[in-house]
């Protein structure tokens, strides 16, 4: 048995330890009992974005708004990505017109830009849209092992 890791529940938003092993097997949040993984991005907004970045699971996070052509357009590129990559990493969504706080935070002066967070660290920024392979090359290359 490995080390318990960190996660955050997708639905409830509570932390859950979890042998590493364990992600591949349809693991469910030992709070709300829904799925840790769903395939899809979850909406994080500043009440929820701690739980997910300071986890031992690392974070993807997509920084957009409503107005953004670019950010419309990548949206089913990070929403498959999503499929792919759990549950290696959490696939999330920041709408920076709700969620001004953090925009700030992250200094996100365009749109989309692309985080990956890591136990609270930024480890890797991307700013604006890339084609699917590329985009898969990018989390390939820049995903830290949970
Ligand atoms: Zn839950």
């Amino acid at each position: 048995m490995s080390e318990p890791m960190t996660l955050a529940c997708p639905h409830c938003h509570r932390r859950n330890r979890l042998p590493a092993e364990r992600l591949d097997q349809a693991p469910r949040c030992g709070a709300c009992k829904e799925a840790l993984f769903s395939g899809a991005p979850v909406d994080l907004g500043g009440a929820n974005f701690n739980a997910h970045a300071n986890a031992d699971l690392p974070l993807v996070v997509d920084f957009w708004a409503s107005w953004c052509g670019p950010c419309q357009q990548f949206a089913p590129v990070f929403a498959q990505a999503a499929g792919n990559i759990e549950p290696r990493a959490r696939l999330a969504k920041v709408d920076t017109e709700a969620a001004q706080e953090l925009a700030a935070r992250f200094a996100i002066r365009s749109i989309p830009t692309l985080l990956i967070m890591h136990r609270g660290k930024e480890v890797a920024r991307l700013n604006g849209a890339l084609p699917p392979s590329d985009f898969q090359r990018w989390l390939d290359g820049n995903l830290p092992s949970a």
